[in-house]
């Protein structure tokens, strides 16, 4: 296999919007992915809408995105296709999502392989005591395979790459490590929808919190967490909650089995309690199991609670968001908000995708820099897709100028992202 630029571990939102502006911006680009397609959690977890991505300009009275970029790109190819829905977020049909993502891909020229899973990689160091990552391996049905690269990304969400190769990291809440707990989503077919939401949905969150405080429920989770699908007949349940530590192989395992009890609980409970559910079947459930929060990188920087509930403007922004800190009880019980202040937004600076220990390695999407609480807001898909786009657009400008990752300055970053519009006050 030829050397890569770049080779960008892990296809959700993060690495394919990374891998799609590296390769626009002219590097030879390698998209290593476990499952069958893009999208990551949208895909292999069921994860949908998207969270509201926009904010009130109150000079301009408009509302405007504050993901912009390559993420506006997807969005409006899915329009194209008819396969997004409009409420307070989008809903999308992850089926078209995955074919306009091959279509991105194709169209940057990036190469993607799927079915690789990234088991290992290759490190030195370097004369000040950084990693530099020569080569990954991973695995898929031509056995072990081996890639080369100048740059790396990590956006395989638990952070596998910068852990396998040394660089420092945590993992949840400071003080006892907890992460938020796991879901796995599911789909209920032949509901009465349109019933549910105008008689059902108030009685049976009642109902719910009854039998919990009865201690009735295997599932800890306080209410009924269910969306809309673009199939008019179809319910989308986000609602199962197991505790546990995700990056303990074990316990991820058990997770998923007690998850799928809590899918059969919730499945039983609408069907005998809300007569919109009287018909209803389980569709399907996830490939695998959501997981919020696992490992973070230790960065440059360290996004923390102030900077995002005090909106703080970086001089290395590479894009911004509202969406709040929102945290589901890594206890067990209880998911609590705390808002972005109406007509204002936070930014995600540059330094907290660059691990403190390496040189040629970058990290996208929900293992960045940052503390848990700041993590819960802006792990959600647009953001993170945007992230993802201004690390790959870095890495370019790292490739043109012969720059390690910590040697980009904030000016270079500014100009990049102001080149494209990307980031919402500049
Ligand atoms: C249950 C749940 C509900 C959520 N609800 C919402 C919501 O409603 N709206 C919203 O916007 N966000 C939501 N989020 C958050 C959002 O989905 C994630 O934070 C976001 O998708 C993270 O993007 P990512 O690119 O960092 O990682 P991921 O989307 O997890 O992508 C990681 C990719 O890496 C691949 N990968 C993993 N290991 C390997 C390996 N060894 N080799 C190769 N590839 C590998 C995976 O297959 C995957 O494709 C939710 C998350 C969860 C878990």
């Amino acid at each position: 296999m030829k050397k890569y630029d770049l080779c960008v571990v892990g296809g959700g939102f993060s690495g394919t919007m990374a891998a799609c502006a590296a390769a626009r911006d002219g590097l030879s680009v390698l998209l290593l992915e476990k499952s069958g397609a893009l999208g990551g959690a949208a895909n292999v977890n069921y994860v949908l809408p998207f969270m509201n991505f926009n904010y009130r300009n109150r000079e301009m009275n408009e509302m405007r995105p504050l993901s912009k970029g390559l993420f506006l790109e997807f969005i409006g190819r899915m329009q194209e296709m008819g396969a997004l829905l409009h409420e307070a977020c989008i809903h999308f049909n992850e089926e078209y999502l995955k074919i306009v993502l091959d279509d991105m891909t194709g169209d940057y020229g990036v190469d993607v392989l799927f079915h690789s899973t990234f088991i290992g990689a290759d490190t030195e160091d370097s004369a000040d005591g950084k990693k530099i990552v020569k080569k990954v391996r991973f695995m898929n049905v031509n056995g072990v395979m081996e890639a080369e690269a100048d740059r790396f990304i990590d956006a395989t969400g638990d952070g596998l790459l910068f852990a396998d190769a040394g660089c420092e990291y945590h993992i949840g809440r400071e003080g006892d490590h907890k992460t938020q707990p796991m879901t796995l989503c599911f789909r209920m077919g032949k509901v009465d929808v349109d019933r549910y939401y105008r008689e059902d949905r108030k009685k049976i969150n009642d109902l719910w919190k009854e039998k919990l405080a009865a201690g009735e429920l295997l599932n800890p989770r306080e209410d009924v967490l269910i969306f809309r699908h673009l199939t008019s007949d179809v319910l989308h349940l986000n609602s199962t909650r197991v505790l546990g530590n995700p990056t303990d192989p074990f316990e991820r395992s058990n997770a998923e089995k007690t998850a799928r009890k809590q899918m059969l609980e919730l499945f039983n409970f609408l069907k005998e309690n809300a007569p919109s559910c009287k018909d209803a079947t389980i569709l399907s459930s996830s490939f695998e199991i959501g997981v919020r929060e696992s490992r973070m990188v230790e960065g440059l920087y360290t996004i923390n609670t102030q900077d995002i509930l005090e909106c703080r403007k970086f001089d290395d922004a590479m894009t911004a968001g509202n969406y709040d800190i929102d945290i589901h009880s890594p206890d067990g019980s209880g998911t609590t908000h705390f808002w972005i202040p109406d007509g204002d937004f936070y930014t995600i600076p540059y330094r907290a995708c660059v691990p403190k220990d390496a040189e040629n390695l970058w990290v996208v999407g929900r293992c960045i820099s940052s503390t848990h609480e700041a993590q819960a807001a802006y792990r959600i898909m647009p953001i993170v897709a945007c992230i993802g786009e201004g690390v790959g657009i870095m890495t370019a400008v790292a490739k043109k100028n012969g720059q390690k990752n910590y040697e980009i300055t904030d000016e270079q970053v500014r100009e990049s992202m102001d080149a494209r519009g990307l980031v919402e006050g500049h």
